[in-house]
């Protein structure tokens, strides 16, 4: 299947593309003849952070390997491969020259944060956190680090047991604590909420801080820092500098000059590389402030009837109400490895009463272990708690028998797609077609589903590869997809970008939107930490208050604006809105921007 993936151009994104012309000759690596090739290679800059953007399968990794030496390039010649000497002649005059020159003498230390999956997970079981890291800690700045990342409390914890987000954290801390010349992170925020996002930001840009290093200044200013993101406000928050890739998924990946983060972000967006004059996707991603305006652009806008227009004349756009509700995990015994908890403690999740509408997203909105995923099971009427026990639910006045109390939404309908994705989906055996048929088959045959879901999520590529062959991310746009193509009054979506790129996020929300509320008229529950993504979909918010894994409270829906205000202010973050393509970006502490705006109490500016 290798070669049939590689040699497709999926979507319509980047059909467009054709490769300068210059770059037929000028080809950096070729893993063979008929395989990835990549045009050009990150410009890392001592004291820096590089930040590198760019849909899967498109070179990053590849570029991360050449950087970090294990990966010699051959300039495109893979009969006769160039050597160490050869590849630092041809780079002479640019920054790379000297890079190499220290990677050919053996000079640079290199310490990479890999991508995670489960394999990676499997092969460190049974090893003790605390052992892993201090067995790395050559700046002997263990404590430090494990603080800033909120690791404290898992050091006794068996790598094997830890959750998604306690395993990227830890990764990333034996990364930081090495003593190295260059820092490369392949995806350092994925699983994490937005306030670890921000936590594993700043321990990253500390490596370019002169008070975090013996050496002062010179120390800092000598260190090379690389980041693959797909999180666009954290990318852009993160980087000095960003470099693009483009081109075609699978067969080649060029790499576009340096440039300054804002720029660099937006010429992404546009699809348009304005010093090397070059289109490589025919339409530009943007987030306009109201719902309807992100659907613009549109082929079959003509076409997509308008679900939440005909439900309101119908006079079917109801409003549902549910009580105030309480659920209590009882207590989590000392070492015992439940994710995202403290040990010694017992959860409470309280939920105050509040209504949804027919053709709303309602963003639930908090840190990891705060009951986000509990909220939904119970709205799934999932009484039966994670590890299979039933469990009580009462309002939080009475303590009413579960039955009355019971705000199970599984009589309305409801289609969940769930944290992990559902096990039986990722151990099915067969095509995804035989998938789709088996869960969806009724949807597959509306023309409209398969064009503003199937096609639009490019999953109608994978639809004859196996189900037990896809990456993460495929996995992800299945689960979607299936999730969408199962009717439903309500849609639970938990953590729909997990595993996605930063493009397939941006038309993630745009199908999931478009497809729940504007055609359907439906409702749709999100969890989702990617805050560009959050912002784009969400109508109104909910947000979590309290401590995590201790006892936390789920407000009532507020408006979008009180809601990501609300939640900013915990987090003492301010965003504002890029003019160009509207994406929200964080504003640098303690700017005039940032202070301005809290003055204000404007934690989140629309305009
Ligand atoms: P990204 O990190 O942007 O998702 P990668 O650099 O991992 O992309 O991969 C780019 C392309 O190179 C993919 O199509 C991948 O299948 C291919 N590739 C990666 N490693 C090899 C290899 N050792 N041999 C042949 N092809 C490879
Ligand atoms: P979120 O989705 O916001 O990350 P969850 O709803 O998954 O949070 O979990 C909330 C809290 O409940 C966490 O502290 C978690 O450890 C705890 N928890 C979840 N399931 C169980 C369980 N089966 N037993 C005990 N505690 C649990
Ligand atoms: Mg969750």
């Amino acid at each position: 299947t290798c070669v049939n993936r590689a040699k497709q151009c999926p979507g319509d994104a980047v059909s467009v593309v054709k490769l300068p012309s210059n770059l037929e000759t000028d080809t950096t690596h070729r893993y063979g003849p008929n395989s990835f090739k990549i045009h050009g290679l990150p410009h890392p800059r001592p004291g820096c952070v590089l930040g590198l953007l760019g849909t899967n399968g498109i070179g990053k990794s590849t570029a991360l390997k050449i950087l970090s030496g294990t990966l010699k390039p051959n300039l495109g010649n893979f009969v006769t491969p160039a050597e160490w000497q050869d590849i630092v002649t041809y780079y002479r005059g640019s920054d790379l020259q000297n890079y190499f020159t220290r990677v050919l003498e053996n000079q640079l230390k290199v310490a990479v944060k890999p991508q995670l999956d489960a394999a990676f997970q499997r092969r460190l079981r049974g090893k003790k956190v605390k052992d892993m890291i201090k067995s790395r800690d050559e700046r002997n700045k263990m404590n430090e680090i494990c603080a800033s990342l909120d690791l404290t409390h898992l050091l006794e914890r068996d790598v094997g047991k830890l959750s998604g987000g306690e395993l990227q954290r830890f990764v990333v801390a034996c990364t930081l604590v090495k003593d190295a010349d260059v820092y490369m992170f392949d995806e350092a925020t994925s699983f994490l909420d937005v306030k670890q996002r921000l936590q594993v930001t700043e321990a990253i840009r500390a490596l370019c801080d002169k008070t975090m290093w013996e050496g002062g200044e010179e120390d800092a200013m000598s260190k090379y820092v690389v980041v693959v993101e797909h999180d666009l406000a954290i990318l852009d928050y993160m980087s000095d500098f960003v470099q693009c890739l483009y081109g075609c998924p699978g067969a080649y990946g060029v790499v576009t000059k340096r440039s300054n983060v804002r720029n660099g972000i937006n010429q992404f967006l546009a699809g348009y590389i304005e010093q090397e004059n070059m289109r490589f996707r025919n339409h530009a991603l943007t987030f306009k402030v109201a719902a309807t305006d992100f659907f613009v652009n549109d082929d079959v806008a003509g076409e997509l009837e308008d679900g939440k227009q005909a439900a309101a004349t119908e006079g079917k756009l109801g409003t549902i109400r549910y009580p105030a509700m309480s659920k209590t995990y009882s207590t989590v015994a000392k070492g015992e490895n439940v994710p995202d908890s403290k040990p010694g403690t017992s959860f409470t999740l309280n939920i105050e009463a509040g209504d949804f509408r027919d053709g709303e997203v309602i963003a639930l909105m908090g840190e990891n272990g705060c009951g986000k995923t509990t909220f939904m099971e119970l709205l799934a009427g999932n009484t039966k708690d994670q590890r299979g026990k039933e469990s009580t639910i009462g309002t939080n006045a009475n303590n009413v028998s579960s039955d009355t109390a019971n705000p199970s939404l599984a009589s309305l309908g409801v289609s969940y797609k769930t944290q992990n994705n559902n096990p039986k989906h990722r151990k099915f055996e067969g095509t995804v077609r035989d998938l789709l048929e088996e869960t969806i088959n009724s949807s597959l045959c509306d023309r409209l589903f398969r064009l503003l879901v199937v096609r639009a999520l490019q999953v109608e590529e994978l639809e004859d590869l196996k189900v037990s062959s896809l990456s993460g991310g495929e996995m992800q746009r299945l689960a979607i997809t299936i999730c969408l193509g199962t009717p439903a009054s309500v849609y639970l979506i938990d953590e729909p970008s997990a595993g996605l790129d930063c493009e397939q996020r941006v038309i993630a929300a745009k199908v999931m939107k478009r497809w729940i509320v504007n055609h359907m008229g439906k409702t749709c529950f999100l969890v989702e930490h990617d805050f560009v993504m959050a912002t784009a979909m969400a109508d109104r918010v909910i947000v979590y208050e309290g401590t995590p894994g201790v006892e936390c409270t789920a407000t009532a829906p507020r408006s979008v604006n009180e809601g990501f205000n609300n939640f900013l202010k915990r987090l003492d973050v301010t965003f504002r809105r890029d003019p160009i393509n509207f994406r929200p970006r964080i504003n640098k502490k303690n700017s005039r921007k940032d202070q301005e705006q809290k003055e204000k109490g404007c934690y989140f500016l629309f305009d």
